[in-house]
């Protein structure tokens, strides 16, 4: 195995015990060393399940899950068995949820707690929002959610909130914030940002808690250190303090989550917090081209605040990367496409899945989808509707969510009247009202006779009817398979002849008919793939890994296709051939970067640098002279990254995009109504 690993990698890898620093550029082969070393640690005695590697993002757990299997032969679980010993490998909210899980109650919530979604988030904040009397107009739920998570992110909590308020928004918000907590405790619920407060809450209030969670391990591995938040990093100390075996990798270069608390000073001063850390670096860069990477060291050296360190290419020259100019942004998307079908056709070693189209913002892949249906290209859109997103998908989980979680309000008022039942606006707002004047979670109010007393006759059925599969099907999650309750549910609800009565068009019925097939096959899949099947376990896996948690022919499809990502989605993935497309200013550096000065563009233009360093043999980057912009074409100035990455900084027209940014910025902001 030493043979696949350079000398410093080598050595980080023996390195069995104490803290251990990592700290290289991007494809030094940070992520290899800690698979490498997590399967050295078991070859060594550590028993794998006293291991935890903590990942960014669940992909990057499934395949180290499988690079480590492979290298160890760890055996998957035999149904009905007890699985073997294996390393717990997940991302922070992965990893929160299982503490939460065993502790929650002492915190005052149920055991099999909901986890709400950005979706649900907003439900929830839309009703928060409308009992403050506050309009849409005044504060979107959306905004208030980021203002909250903003605070959340910085250790505000809701009793504090006030006083960090300083526009009229975020002191709307702060009395917003304080309900909106109270909610998702009357749902059973944590949302994202929770996860990780509450689980540092316990960890750090409660010795017990600690000295339990702490135990359950001897090893501790985090990738992409660069990029923990304080809550994170408050965490990850807790858990390794006592062993000290802490190993962390990262870069800070690649540090891209600043606007979402991330601090980079974690990694940079790891030393400080433990002293007698091993620092090991890595200086040979196996993933790109000697070309390829040429470009992105040279961009990255204008960071200003910079840790400097060597990236030298393992790897010959290449071909040059090349930058294409398109008429528009369609014009841009139909090229790229093209140029991959073409390629596709014509050399037969390349498949779908060798390339990737990445970009900046979420506008932006709408043109690269519409052009690739149209090529009949096969691709994957990460982040943006899912699977799961559907509302068939959403529907039956909805229903399987409040089996699992009664008090889970959102799910609950989704399916209240889906399929109808009698149960009208009217009657759920008097059962609402009932259940805010009385402080509890809709649904015990539905189980009070003499609330439901007051509703129509109709209404009063449809809430038994209710009552009555609600019943039935938590008697089945005991006794039975899920694939089997679920399938009860469609039943007993008619689900599937809702769906015909309600659309008229064939085709229509037809795929939301496969969506719902597809449900079904994804908790088939599940309860194939986990040994120790469970209702709150699937509906985590679907909470926690999201677009990335499919049925079977989903990830089929989605095994060989064309990447099509946000930047920040690809951090830590590589890919043989990289589109970057929309590389001009206010798209990357983003617009909203600009106002945080220097140190916003630097956390773009690290940005830009992640990806670059995603492709292994070829880059192109692109760009659209003109944007629509509210139906208009508006000219656009090739991004500033451009120049520096071309050894052009000096070129007049770099001088010319930064200052045609910034006025272009100047006006929106003139544009927006004051705060
Ligand atoms: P990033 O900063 O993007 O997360 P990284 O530092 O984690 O990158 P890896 O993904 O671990 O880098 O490795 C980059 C590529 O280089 C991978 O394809 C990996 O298999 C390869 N690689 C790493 N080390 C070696 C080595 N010693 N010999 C051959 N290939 C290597
Ligand atoms: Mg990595």
């Amino acid at each position: 195995m030493s043979a696949d690993l350079n000398i410093p990698q080598k050595h980080a890898v023996e390195t069995l015990s104490g803290p251990l620093l990592v700290l290289a550029g991007a494809g030094s082969g940070k992520t290899r060393v800690v698979t490498f070393r997590v399967a050295n640690l078991i070859r060594h005695g550590i028993r794998p399940d006293r291991i935890l590697a903590v990942t960014f993002t669940n992909k990057a757990a499934h395949e180290m899950q499988e690079r480590i299997g492979a290298q160890i032969g760890l055996k998957k679980a035999k149904r009905g068995q007890e699985p073997p010993p294996k390393p717990l490998i997940g991302t922070f909210h992965s990893i929160c949820v299982g503490i939460l899980r065993r502790h929650s109650r002492q915190l005052g919530f149920p055991e099999k707690f909901a986890i709400y979604d950005r979706g649900d988030q907003e439900s929830l904040a839309r009703g928060v929002l409308r009992e403050l009397r506050l309009h849409d107009t005044m504060l979107k739920p959306s905004e208030f959610l980021s203002i909250v998570g903003r605070w959340k992110n910085a250790g505000v909590r809701p009793e504090n909130a006030t006083q960090s308020a300083r526009t009229d928004k975020e002191h709307m918000s702060a009395s917003g914030y304080r309900r909106y907590q109270k909610a998702l405790k009357l749902a059973g619920a944590f949302d994202f940002d929770d996860l990780l407060l509450f689980t540092e809450q316990l960890l750090l209030e409660d010795p017990a808690v600690r000295q339990a969670e702490a135990g359950r391990f001897d090893h501790v591995l985090v990738d992409e250190y660069q990029d923990t938040n304080g809550s994170q990093y408050r965490i990850i100390k807790a858990i390794a303090e006592g062993h000290r075996n802490l190993c962390v990798v990262g870069d800070d270069d690649q540090s891209i989550y600043g606007w979402r608390g991330a601090e980079v000073t974690h990694i940079l001063n790891f030393k400080r917090d433990w002293p007698e850390a091993v620092v090991v670096k890595l200086e040979a860069n196996y993933r790109s081209t000697a070309s390829i990477l040429d470009m992105a060291n040279r961009l990255i050296a204008f960071n200003q605040q910079r840790h400097d360190k060597i990236l030298r290419p393992a790897r010959s020259p290449g071909p040059p990367p090349r930058v294409l100019q398109f008429e528009d942004e369609g014009l841009e998307a139909e090229g790229v496409a093209n140029e991959i079908l073409k390629r596709l056709e014509t050399e037969r070693n390349l498949l779908p899945k060798d390339f990737a189209i990445l970009f900046r913002t979420n506008e932006q892949p709408r043109a690269f989808e519409t052009a690739l249906r149209k090529a009949k290209l096969p691709y994957t859109l990460t982040g943006a509707q899912s699977f799961f997103d559907r509302k068939e998908v959403r529907d039956i989980l909805s229903y399987l969510r409040v089996v699992d979680t009664p008090q889970d309000e959102i799910a609950l008022l989704r399916i209240i009247n889906t399929p109808p039942r009698g149960l009208g606006g009217k009657s759920v707002e008097t059962l609402m009202n009932a259940a805010v004047t009385g402080g509890k979670p809709l649904f015990e109010i539905l189980s009070d006779p003499q609330k439901v007393s007051s509703l129509p006759t109709g209404a009063q059925k449809g809430v038994r009817q209710l009552l009555d599969l609600f019943e039935h099907l938590k008697s089945l999650t005991e006794s039975g398979s899920l694939v089997d309750m679920a399938r009860t549910l469609l039943a007993e609800t008619k689900y599937l002849s809702e769906i015909s009565r309600n659309y008229d068009v064939p085709e229509e019925v037809e795929m939301r008919t496969s969506t719902v097939e597809e449900t079904i096959n994804a908790i088939a899949a599940y309860e194939a793939e986990s040994g120790k099947p469970s209702l709150s376990g699937f509906l985590q896996s679907v909470a926690l890994e999201g677009k990335e948690f499919g049925s079977p022919k989903e990830k089929q499809m989605q095994r060989n296709a064309i990447s099509l990502m946000t930047f920040h989605s690809a951090k830590g993935l590589e890919f043989p051939i990289v589109y970057m497309v929309g590389m001009e200013e206010g798209i990357l550096p983003h617009r909203r970067s600009l106002d945080d000065g220097e140190a916003g563009v630097d956390e773009e233009r690290r940005l830009c640098y992640v990806g670059i360093t995603r492709a292994q043999d070829e880059l192109t980057l692109s760009l659209p002279l003109t944007r629509f912009k509210w139906g208009k074409p508006r000219t656009t100035f090739a991004s500033r990254f451009l120049y520096e990455m071309t050894g052009q900084a000096d070129n007049p027209n770099r001088v010319k995009a930064i200052e045609g940014a910034k006025k272009e910025n100047r006006k929106a902001q003139a544009k927006k109504p004051k705060k």
